[in-house]
């Protein structure tokens, strides 16, 4: 039986105990009138030690049931284990889900604890519903919920992956509570027996938790099946979490540089900031691997302040230098944009550096703008568009940007995302949709940045359809500040030498 009924049932013979002690009085004249005083006295020292042993023994040792009969995790523990202990004999196995609900401290902090409290039994009540009857669901500490399955014959990767996907779409049905709507989004990981580390429930458990842990890092709304390399994954990624508030402190992260350059002249028109964290023990991590981390510690405006005072320290450096370099550009994040006086702290900061708000670039991801309806979102990008900063819609393509948005939200160029530029000159189609992607800005007036420029031959195709500005490992990869004095020599020099280098000759055919 469930652990969650067993608690029910010893809560059930305890009542029906204490209703009992009503028929006392009737009891202790009868005994009087059967057995006498004697008998009166056995029943008076007998009827509570008998009480007594009775409550004691059924005392649960388990805590009172929870409002509503939900469980935690110690109820799921006790569930799964029989049914993975008699897998072998009776083969039978079972599966075991965690439903996270992906950034809660944004998704409900500002409504209080006690919102959150009814969001999580709500979509408990939800998922119970949605499960079948003997499947248990259980509210974790951290206010996860976790679905275990009863004993099933047969249960694959496959009816796993969908039955996530049921769950989730349960979970981020928009609930109201208190007058206000919340939108709930959910990452989910889970864990086949099968595959669990050890065959016993706290084991399976903690797969799925791992799981569930490593589809927030992807969310939101990420599922993911437990994988062993999952664990150490986690533990990396525990300790980056540690690190990561020292690293922005002790400048371990700082801006590296991508060119960017003309297509038609092949000069260099500015560059790229992209945040690398020199490690001392496991050397430069990519932002691949930190940015979740820094996102999840709340640490994005920090990053940002941190990559904007290395780009701006190096415009003056290579003015210094006598180097001629128009402008960098910046990556924004989403929760960056949403802060309030954005734009008065990016000019604010090019005063201070004595810089001219036009060799400033931001980057704004397509996907924020195609779904940003926040009016910080708009008013911070107006605002930084009036000031003269340029804004870039970056990885254009991938995330449905209305012609609308892009003229609202001002934007100056176009990035074309690197998969659309691989391999254009081998691939008509990809050729083709490049094409129609540079007319339309054309048409626009907006300006074009292919992305992940790789090879001459992608590099000559872009020349050719008329797209302004080329960056990719093809013309270089990103440096540290150091290298970038060498690398623009060098450029500036291969132009000076061979004026049309900035076409490159494309390979002779046959
Ligand atoms: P992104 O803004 O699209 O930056 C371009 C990414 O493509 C960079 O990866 C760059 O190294 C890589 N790349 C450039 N040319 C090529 C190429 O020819 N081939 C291939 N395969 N890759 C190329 P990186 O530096 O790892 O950055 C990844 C993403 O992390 C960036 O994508 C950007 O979204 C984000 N990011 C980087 N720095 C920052 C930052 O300071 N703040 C924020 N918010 N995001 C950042
Ligand atoms: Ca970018
Ligand atoms: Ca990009």
């Amino acid at each position: 039986m469930a652990p969650i009924k067993r608690v029910w049932e010893k809560g059930r013979v305890l009542r029906a105990a204490a209703e009992a002690m009503v028929l006392l009085p009737a009891l202790s004249l009868l005994t009087f009138w059967v057995g006498g005083e004697t008998a009166l006295v056995v029943l008076a020292v007998l009827a509570p030690a008998v009480w007594l042993a009775l409550s004691s023994s059924l005392r649960p040792s388990e805590p009172v049931p929870p409002p509503r009969g939900l469980g935690g995790a110690e109820d799921m523990v006790g569930f799964l284990d029989p049914i993975l202990r008699d897998m072998p004999i009776k083969g039978r196995t079972t599966a075991c889900f965690v439903i996270s609900f992906d950034d809660p401290a944004r998704q409900f902090d500002r409504h209080g604890q006690a919102l959150r409290d009814q969001v999580v039994l709500r979509t408990a009540e939800r998922l119970s519903a949605a499960v079948r009857e003997g499947d248990l669901v259980v509210r974790l500490a951290d206010g996860s919920l976790a679905v275990g399955l009863s004993a099933v014959r047969r249960y694959d990767l496959e009816t796993a992956v969908q039955m996530a996907t049921r769950l989730r779409s349960e979970a981020i049905v928009p609930i109201v509570v208190d007058a206000l709507t919340l939108h709930p989004s959910v990452s989910v990981g889970f864990c086949l027996a099968e595959r669990a580390p050890a065959p016993k429930g706290s084991s399976l458990l903690d797969a799925a938790c791992i799981a569930a842990d490593e589809a927030l890092f992807h969310g939101p709304g990420a599922i993911r099946a437990f994988q062993p390399d999952m664990s150490r994954r986690r533990a990396d990624r525990v300790l980056l979490r540690q690190g990561v508030q020292k690293a922005l402190d002790e400048g371990q992260i700082r801006p590296w540089f991508q060119p960017q350059i003309c297509a038609d002249t092949g000069r260099l028109s500015g560059f790229e900031a992209l945040a690398r964290w020199h490690h001392p023990e496991r050397g430069i991590i990519s932002p691949a691997d930190f940015l979740p981390v820094i996102e999840e510690a709340g640490l994005s405006e920090r990053l940002g302040d941190v990559i904007l005072y290395g780009a701006l320290a190096a415009l003056n450096r290579w003015d210094q230098a006598g180097f001629a370099v128009p402008q960098v550009s910046i990556n924004l994040s989403a929760s960056e944009l949403r802060a309030p006086g954005l734009a008065n702290k990016l000019s604010w900061e090019m005063d201070r550096f004595g810089l001219d708000r036009s060799r400033l670039t931001v980057e704004v991801l397509e996907t924020v703008t195609a779904t940003s309806e926040d009016d910080q979102v708009i008013a911070n990008l107006a605002a930084i568009a009036k000031m003269g900063f340029g804004i870039d819609l970056d990885d254009f393509g991938t995330g449905q940007a209305s012609i609308g948005n892009i003229r609202r939200f001002s934007i100056r160029r176009i990035k074309i995302d690197r998969s659309f530029v691989t391999h254009i000159d081998t691939d008509p189609e990809q050729k083709k949709v490049v094409a129609a992607i540079l007319m339309l800005c054309d048409q626009l007036g907006l300006q074009t940045v292919a992305e992940g420029v790789e090879t001459p031959g992608e590099r000559v195709v872009l020349e050719q359809l008329g797209c302004s500005f080329l960056q990719g490992f093809g013309i270089a990869r990103p440096m540290a500040m150091e290298e970038t004095f060498s690398w623009i020599e060098r450029a500036e020099a291969a132009l000076q030498a061979k004026p049309a280098l900035g076409r490159i000759i494309p390979p002779r055919q046959g």
